[in-house]
């Protein structure tokens, strides 16, 4: 064998940096699928699927190029750890973790390529594990850059560079001027402005989504073929006390299942994208999202062909500006600020807790058993589907876990096990950052605070609901609104240095003694239950 070439579950892109210079008759693709992977945090079966599945078809498309892959799958009966067959010369350690690093130790042992060849992993804790495993192993080894990504480390460091604070706001237009991306001739940007996030705001009416017109259409589903169903068989059977389910498993797991979903929303949603953006509708998972991250994180989908598509549709005169310019500020903007703001931040970034929170993770986080309407809708749509949209994610699930003090590591692990798109590299930054402010302010410019007045604002929840968002004390008071203004008040002393929580905390100083123990009183009562 000449060249080992390492494919890692997120990296099922063909035209990747690992497939240069490949020559079939010497080179081998290396891929496997190991247990640590779903164990490292309690992965959703959904979630553990999507991986497996996309793998499996990935590995059957470059056999079918007549390429040489060295697939090491796992069944029901694999054991937890790795045989080895080679094990005097381990250290005396028969049987290693299943972890991937053990896994290519044996295969290094066992193949001895001239060489290993491998695109650098997203996950710090992976790249640092494969890299301490190959130089161990004493073979010429080569890690080559990820080409997926719009920004380059050394690009995100020139940005960050004498830089007091980061902002996503100014990345993202620096990122549009790069790419060449919604700019006129001259060069500025289309419409006049860089943002339109005021007109992206809309809410429903009280007929819901259900009464716009045209209608609401479903995502284009994916129903599981041979493959996808032996995956779902073995996950159901091995994983079995894992969360979630796997009944609705529909998700894009192919690159052309990839780009048909892409077309899909670029059809049908991304019109409404924009407006109806940070919208919640109780029952309605999808509303006008795209569902594409997926099939973004696993690599199936390059995102500057999602923008172009989106761009594309805008100058077709199919789509709003206000919509296209908001959609892709997701994918060029959040997307690669994100990506930027971990591999500057890493290792320490997955300790920060600026705010010392200490509170256990609700258990209900792992059932939807609560009788708060909007948390058992965002929760158990998240068990069902391995899916909420970024308002759930930020303004109910996480609001809930920052107003309560939960740990950010707890909250951290329950982002990255219960979401078919959780990959460390973009969930950490969002979840310890944008979500929990564990990370005292690199990602957002202050904790994204509110009671349950916003989620009634945003959403038909509280319609339902037994308590009432307008309360914080007494047994009808929205548990939201309690620890809002419980948290403002536990946190008084640091958030007066952030002029933007100043109207915040005025309101909070409009508050008397006796109103502010009696919220004391009752959130500890909900710290309690
Ligand atoms: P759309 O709403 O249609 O957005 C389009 C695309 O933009 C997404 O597919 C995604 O690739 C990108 N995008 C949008 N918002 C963000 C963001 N804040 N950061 C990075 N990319 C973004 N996204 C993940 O891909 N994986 C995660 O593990 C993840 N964890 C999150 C945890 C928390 C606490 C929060 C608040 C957000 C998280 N997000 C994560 C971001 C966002 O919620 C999801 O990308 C989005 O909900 C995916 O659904 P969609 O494809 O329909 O996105
Ligand atoms: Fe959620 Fe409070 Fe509204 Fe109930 S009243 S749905 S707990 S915000």
């Amino acid at each position: 064998m000449r060249h080992l070439i390492l494919i890692l579950g997120d990296q099922l892109d063909r035209r990747s940096a690992a497939f240069d210079g490949l020559d079939p008759r010497q080179d081998v693709l290396w891929m496997a699928e190991v247990a640590h992977e779903s164990t490292k945090v309690w992965s959703a079966k959904a979630r553990i699927a999507v991986f497996l599945a996309a793998m499996r078809h990935f590995a059957a498309a470059l056999r079918e190029e007549g390429l040489n892959v060295d697939y090491h799958a796992f069944d029901a009966t694999t054991p937890e750890s790795i045989a080895d067959p080679d094990a005097d010369t381990n250290g005396g350690m028969a049987t290693p973790p299943s972890t991937l690093e053990a896994r290519l130790a044996v295969t290094l042992r066992a193949q001895r390529p001239e060489r290993v060849i491998l695109v650098e992993p997203g996950e710090w804790s992976v790249r640092e594990a494969l890299r301490g495993v190959l130089d161990a192993a004493g073979i010429d080894w080569e890690e080559r850059p990820d080409r997926h990504f719009l920004c380059s480390h050394e690009q995100f460091a020139a940005h960050a560079r004498g830089r007091r604070q980061l902002r996503m706001e100014f990345f993202y237009r620096e990122m549009r001027q790069w790419h060449r991306v919604l700019l006129d001739a001259a060069g500025d940007p289309e419409g006049g402005q860089w943002n339109y996030d005021v007109d992206n705001r809309g809410r429903f009416g009280a007929g819901g989504p259900g009464a716009l017109e045209p209608p609401l259409r479903r995502p284009r589903r994916f129903t599981p073929d041979a493959i996808t169903r032996a995956v779902l068989e073995m996950v159901e059977a091995r994983f079995a006390t894992h969360p979630g389910a796997l009944n609705e498993f529909d998700w894009p797991i192919t690159r052309a299942q990839a780009l048909e979903a892409l077309a899909d929303f670029i059809e049908h949603r991304l019109e409404r994208f924009g407006l109806y953006q940070d919208a919640i509708w109780t029952g309605e998972p999808w509303l006008f999202h795209s569902r594409l991250s997926v099939a973004l994180n696993l690599k199936l989908l390059d995102p500057r062909e999602v923008i172009d598509a989106a761009e594309r549709a805008w100058r077709a005169g199919r789509a709003p500006l206000a919509a296209v310019e908001g959609f892709i500020r997701q994918v060029l903007g959040w997307r690669e600020y994100v990506r930027g703001v971990y591999w500057q931040s890493m290792p320490d970034y997955a300790q920060r807790n600026a705010l010392q929170a200490s509170a256990p993770l609700p258990a209900f986080y792992w059932t939807g058993d609560t009788d708060m309407a909007c948390l058992r809708d965002a929760i158990g749509q998240t068990l069902r589907l391995g899916h909420a949209h970024h308002i759930q994610r930020l303004m109910v699930t996480g609001l809930y876990a920052l107003l309560l003090g939960v740990e950010p590591r707890a909250v951290h692990e329950w982002y990255l096990a219960v979401y078919v798109d959780a990959v460390e590299w973009v969930e950490m930054p969002n979840t310890l950052g944008m979500s929990q402010y564990a990370d005292g302010g690199t990602m957002a410019s202050k904790p994204y605070v509110a009671s349950g007045k916003y989620i009634q604002r945003m959403s038909n929840a509280c319609a339902g609901c037994r308590y009432d968002p307008a309360r914080a004390t007494g047994p009808k008071a929205c548990p939201f609104t309690t620890l809002y203004w419980d948290f403002l008040a536990r946190h008084e002393t640091t958030l007066r240095t952030n002029p933007r929580m100043a109207m915040q905390l005025r309101n909070l100083a409009r508050l008397d003694a006796e109103a502010r123990a009696a919220i004391a009183a009752q959130a500890s009562g909900l710290r309690e239950r």
